[in-house]
């Protein structure tokens, strides 16, 4: 395939918690229309790696780049309205608003969205249903994670972050994430996903990459990337 042109980059990120380095160096191509995927063990510094692509976290060096230009300066919002959308390792939706007011709120930070992205955004994600009505409290998590997706997706994102999109999915949830995925990478968006379920993984990344202890250990396609990590018995 033709090379993709990078959306969002990372170059030198460091990034601290009080006097702990979380990300030493840190740097990263997220290229439209690939999927690119982030794995590590507990610890390593990938939620940090998303706090500072997202900007709810400054980095102390290092910069991060959209289309050529650095935001790394730029607040979250600031970042969504580019089309930069994220979801969260712990949810984050509201409890008391419906489905389709979540799938809004998402429309209406994001780079565009009006009614019409909205109901795109439910339909991709089979919550255009009597769901869309229900309040989110209390709905099972691969539904609420859908809620997530749905809401990201309805700005019109042209870079997706996903963390941990399939926690806590049953394998069914699981394949039927992985083909919506594909088809918003198929579309041009740029996907970073962190994920610790490398079968996921290993069908639906482009390149992967490697992270301990807050640095990139190693990066490439998943059959090379994965086959060495079960070498290493993580
Ligand atoms: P991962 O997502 O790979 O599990 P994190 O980015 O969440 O890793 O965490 C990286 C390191 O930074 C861990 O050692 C974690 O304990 C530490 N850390 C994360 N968030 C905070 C925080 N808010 N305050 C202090 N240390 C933190
Ligand atoms: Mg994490």
């Amino acid at each position: 395939r033709a090379p993709a042109p990078l959306l969002l980059a990372a170059r030198h990120l460091q990034a601290r918690y009080g006097g702990f380095t979380a990300l030493d160096g840190v740097g990263l191509d997220v290229p439209a229309g690939r999927v690119t995927a982030v794995v590590g063990p507990n610890g390593a510094g990938k939620s940090t790696l998303f706090h500072c692509l997202a900007g709810t976290l400054r980095p102390v060096r290092g910069q991060v780049l959209f289309a050529g230009r650095d935001i790394t300066r730029r607040p979250a919002h600031a970042r969504t309205r580019l089309g930069v959308a994220r979801t969260f390792q712990q949810l984050a939706v509201f409890p008391s608003l419906t489905v389709a007011e979540n799938v809004r709120v998402g429309a209406e930070q994001g780079r565009r969205g009006g009614p019409e992205a909205v109901e795109r955004a439910l339909a991709l994600f089979g919550l255009d249903g009597p769901v869309r009505a229900r309040p989110a409290a209390g709905l099972p998590t691969g539904t609420l994670r859908r809620v997530e997706l749905a809401r990201a997706c309805a700005g019109g994102p042209r870079v997706l972050l996903l963390d941990e999109p399939a926690a806590g999915l049953d394998t069914d949830e699981v394949s039927a994430l992985a083909r919506i995925l594909r088809a918003l990478a198929a579309e041009g968006t740029a996907l970073l996903v962190v994920e610790h379920d490398l079968d996921l993984v290993a069908g639906l990344a482009d390149v992967v990459h490697v992270m301990a202890a807050g640095r990139i250990v190693a990066s490439g396609p998943p059959d090379r990337v994965l086959g060495s990590l079960e070498e290493a018995a993580w």
